[in-house]
């Protein structure tokens, strides 16, 4: 979900781009006036994570799923740690497995990833650790940042702009942006400078970080409609009192939602409570109420509830609450929960 603003200037600027008579959509990427939306992109996002110097921002195509290749292209030198917290924490695992020893710290797949491992520990001799700080499908979150003994990369494709975040922590963190930041097409890299150029091995020019570290993101056609969209939702975020705001905001979301969850005999959360996450908040059926699973749906989307429809690995309901979701939306929600509980 995006603000509706953010359509609208985004349409705006598909119409006619800042007066010039051309459309975002034709324009070149050289031309004079998109440098500078790129230059406001990269600066919003720094500001609004705080990231330190020695930091680069840069816009790529490929999604989240080209950074489990880029990841361990550039930063695994024999091997690397990975937390296997669900899907995209697997998949990542299985990329860096092409480039040198994967070492899996913990994984909660024989519980259906219903909590986030805890109490293990990171081999000192790993290149670094991978984590996925917000786990889309399965409904659990790492809200805090890690203190490692190595570096930390992190996967935070659907929860980034959701809080505060140390990014002194991190040497990488990357995110698709079509979950919580911009429409599909573009996927965020922020990178600690001083981590790249020590994988021993060639690059292809394109996976390289440090090509798009050194052009600016412009080294070949970037992504230009999604990067405005991009911009367009950080000045929304910075104007609404930045990810501090949005972290405020995401909280009580959560607080309104799964209070109905625990409380509603029809539902129930389906992950460990002190894992659950904030952005996407799932939730099934009690077994005794199994057969509403259907009718609760049917239900649901009548009263204008879009995509709520759980991953087909948990089953059940997923209400994916990103930036954009507000609170009159979760209230919906709840009294159509409370509604279909009277009537049944
Ligand atoms: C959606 C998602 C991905 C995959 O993103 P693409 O941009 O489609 O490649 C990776 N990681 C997480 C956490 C996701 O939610």
């Amino acid at each position: 979900m995006l603000p509706r603003e953010v359509i609208e200037n985004t349409a705006k600027q598909i119409l006619d781009f800042n007066g010039s008579g051309l459309s975002l959509a034709e324009i070149s990427h050289r031309a004079k006036d998109f440098q500078p939306v790129v230059d406001e992109a990269e600066a919003l996002v720094k500001e609004l994570l705080a990231v330190p110097e020695g930091y680069s921002v840069i816009f790529l195509g490929g999604g989240a799923s080209l950074e489990f290749c880029m990841v361990p292209y550039n930063f695994l030198i024999k091997k690397a740690a990975y937390l296997n917290t669900g899907t995209w924490a697997k998949k990542a695992m299985k990329e860096a497995k092409l480039f040198g020893e994967v070492v899996e710290v913990a994984s909660s797949a024989d519980a259906n990833y219903t909590f986030i491992p805890k109490g293990w520990e990171v081999p000192a001799d790993v290149d670094y650790l991978h984590i996925t700080s917000n786990n889309t499908i399965y409904g659990t979150e790492m809200r805090k940042d890690l203190d490692v003994p190595v570096r930390l990369i992190a996967d935070m494709s659907s929860d980034i702009f959701s809080r505060p975040v140390d990014v002194a922590k991190y040497d990488c963190i990357y995110a698709g942006a079509q979950k919580n930041l911009s429409m599909a097409g573009v996927t965020i890299v922020i990178l600690k400078n001083d981590a790249l150029g020590r994988a021993p091995r060639p690059i292809p020019t394109m996976l390289d970080y440090r090509t798009h570290v050194e052009k600016g993101s412009m080294f070949n056609t970037p992504p230009v409609v999604p990067i405005y969209t991009a911009l367009e939702n950080l000045r929304w975020i910075k104007a609404q009192g930045g990810v501090e705001a949005m972290d405020k905001l995401a909280l009580q979301r959560a607080e309104m939602l799964y209070g109905e969850i625990d409380r509603n005999k029809l539902f129930k959360g389906t992950v460990a409570e002190e894992d659950r996450s904030v952005m996407n908040i799932c939730f099934v059926m009690n077994e005794e109420y199994a057969e509403l699973e259907k009718p609760f749906f049917e239900f649901a989307t009548a009263k204008g509830m879009v995509g709520i429809k759980g991953h087909r690995s948990v089953g059940g309901f997923r209400a994916s609450c990103y930036n954009a979701q507000t609170i009159e939306g979760v209230q919906a929600l709840i009294d159509a929960m409370q509604e279909f509980e009277k009537n049944n």
